[in-house]
């Protein structure tokens, strides 16, 4: 896929317990692969406590993510360039108002995007921990959050912006956009 020299994005992934070793070869894959809008990827932590510590909901021992995503903003904004999209990911169990769980949450459309791990992992669902079968789901999310960030809604096409209600939804998407998602990326990308 060719993209307008003038189309580079700086892609930031912030966390603070999850492995550069899970982070590493996703954001790879992410960058070189799926969104080569992207020049170049960097990974810095970030104490959590900043982000989570008025997310947690003691009744139903998760964390809001639309909480988390206000802190990431009001924390991280003035240190993040306009032409950069920036992915936290948290191993926390999130949820918003009125669902469940989330897998991620994301500004849309804007500069910032959460995923959590907790319900990526074979050992949420009893099964043996499987980094693999982690690292794919954690790449198709982290392309879904991102989507939202570059305004895409969810998407009834085989893509990684269909919308996916249990991990079995998420183990059928394809870790990539459709071509119709992806123009709009590309479209979308104005620096
Ligand atoms: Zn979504
Ligand atoms: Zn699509």
């Amino acid at each position: 896929m060719a993209f307008s020299s003038s189309c580079k994005m700086k892609l930031t992934c912030v966390t603070s317990h999850v492995p550069e070793a899970i982070l590493k070869p996703v954001l790879e894959d992410i960058t070189r692969e799926e969104l080569e809008i992207f020049r170049s990827y960097t990974i810095t932590s970030i104490d959590e406590k900043l982000l989570i510590s008025h997310a947690y909901n003691a009744e139903r021992g998760q964390y809001n993510g639309s909480i988390i995503l206000g802190s990431v903003r009001s924390l991280l904004s003035s240190q993040i360039g306009k032409n950069e999209k920036v992915v936290v990911v948290l191993d926390r169990d999130l949820y918003v108002p009125g669902l469940n769980f989330i897998f991620g949450i994301a500004e849309f459309p804007g500069r910032f995007a959460i995923v959590s791990i907790t319900r990526l992992r074979e050992s949420f669902y009893g099964f043996q921990e499987n980094i693999g079968i982690l690292m794919e789901r954690l790449k198709k999310e982290i392309l879904h959050e991102l989507g939202h960030t570059f305004g895409l809604d969810h998407c009834p096409n085989f893509c990684v912006m269909m919308f996916s209600n249990c991990i079995d939804e998420v183990d059928m998407k394809p870790p990539k956009y459709c071509k119709r998602c992806k123009a709009k990326i590309i479209k979308g990308c104005n620096p």
